[in-house]
């Protein structure tokens, strides 16, 4: 949209549909070759998505599921992630990544985050770690890949496994690797707001490990390698054809979607930066994809008001830290234990940042925000 000034605003927090109408055609075209090839499930489009995502990763193996929790759940299965063990992950996430830690039977243990980049503190994850730690979960949030160097060095000093979740971080990188690369498996979400979003759920693991693959391969159809035949029990957890096709259509426009995000996050922070509200730090800022552009502000609730009675959508992601959410109850956590975490849940806010967006409603916004 283009706004004038002394209009009102109606400005989403991603718009879904601009992105639509700039592919209808192509988009529109593969999903009704998927109608027309009466093959719906688990055929030519999901094997050749995962060939393209795992080789856009830098990863050997790609396997479809039905949805980035299922990505993280499979995969820690296919690890023999279970009962008694304990994975520690980051308690300012989407809820699915602690989630698919309980799921299987083991227990999350939460680790403080950084206070600049919001992601998982080494240093933290370092303090949590004993005899029964078998894996960290790191989130490269908001489309910032975590400090994954300083991970793995402490994967090979405790001999843990990592699993990246890089539901939010598709395309992003750091230092000359792309997030999925870093760890021995990584989860995607490609959720519709996701930055490969399909028109409804999917997920995908990539790995370097042929075994585990094959063995989220068996996981996602009911246990069974050969129909009909079943060694394990396993899910309904497939990434379906038509998805696979217009994930197929979207990816293609990834690189060029996330470097318009990069520079639309650059003009906001200029026009941020020096002010109370503080624009989210990059340390490689060719490598954030900005899923979310997320602020903090000690004055939240006031600025969200302003923005949101001016026709400015904005959310805070996320109000909760994960130790202290009512199903975690049992694990004993006290607010304080984790201050970090709590700071950035009681102070952060997104604004509207998406590829279509306009500069001067950028600035608009920012004027909002500063008057
Ligand atoms: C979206 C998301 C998930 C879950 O993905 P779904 O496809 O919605 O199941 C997991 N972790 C993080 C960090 C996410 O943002």
């Amino acid at each position: 949209m283009k706004y004038k000034r002394g209009s009102s605003m109606n400005v989403p927090l991603i718009d879904l549909q601009a992105q639509y109408r700039g592919i209808a055609a192509e988009i529109n075209e593969a999903v009704i070759s998927v109608l027309e090839s009466g093959r719906y499930i688990l055929s030519d489009n999901v094997e050749a998505l995962e060939k393209e995502l795992a080789a856009y990763c830098g990863v050997p193996y790609a396997v479809g599921v039905a949805s980035g929790t299922d990505a993280l759940l499979l995969c820690l299965e296919a690890y023999g992630i279970g009962f008694g063990d304990e994975v520690v992950t980051t308690p300012y996430t989407f809820f699915a990544s602690a989630e698919a830690i309980s799921r299987v039977g083991a227990v999350p243990v939460f680790a403080d985050i950084d206070p600049v980049t919001f992601n998982i503190d080494p240093r933290q994850i370092e303090k949590k770690i004993n005899a029964k730690t078998k894996a960290v979960i790191p989130v490269h949030l908001f489309g910032q890949v975590a400090d994954m160097e300083a991970i793995m060095d402490l994967s090979e000093k405790y001999g843990l496994l990592v699993i990246e979740d890089a539901c939010q971080a598709i395309g992003a990188g750091r230092r000359g690797k792309k997030a999925g690369s870093f760890g021995h498996a990584a989860c995607f979400s490609f959720f519709p707001t996701k930055n490969l979003g399909g028109y409804g759920d999917g997920g995908m693991v990539v790995t370097a490990d042929k075994k585990v693959a094959a063995k989220i391969r068996i996981l996602r159809a009911h246990g069974s390698a050969v129909k009909y035949y079943h060694q394990s029990h396993g899910y309904n957890s497939r990434l379906d054809e038509i998805q696979a096709a217009v994930l197929r259509v979207k990816l293609k426009q990834l690189d060029r979607w996330n470097a318009l995000r990069r520079e639309k996050a650059g003009l906001y922070s200029n026009l941020l930066n020096g002010t109370d509200i503080i624009p989210p730090f990059s340390m490689d800022e060719d490598r954030h994809i900005y899923h979310l552009y997320v602020v903090r502000s000690k004055r939240r609730g006031e600025l969200m008001a302003k923005l949101r009675e001016n026709g400015v959508a904005t959310a805070v992601y996320y109000p909760v830290p994960l130790h202290l959410q009512e199903v975690y109850r049992s694990l004993d956590y006290r607010a304080g234990d984790l201050p970090e975490a709590e700071r950035a849940a009681g102070e952060t806010f997104a604004i509207p940042l998406y590829p279509e967006l306009v500069e001067d409603v950028q600035r608009e916004i920012v004027r909002i925000l500063l008057s």
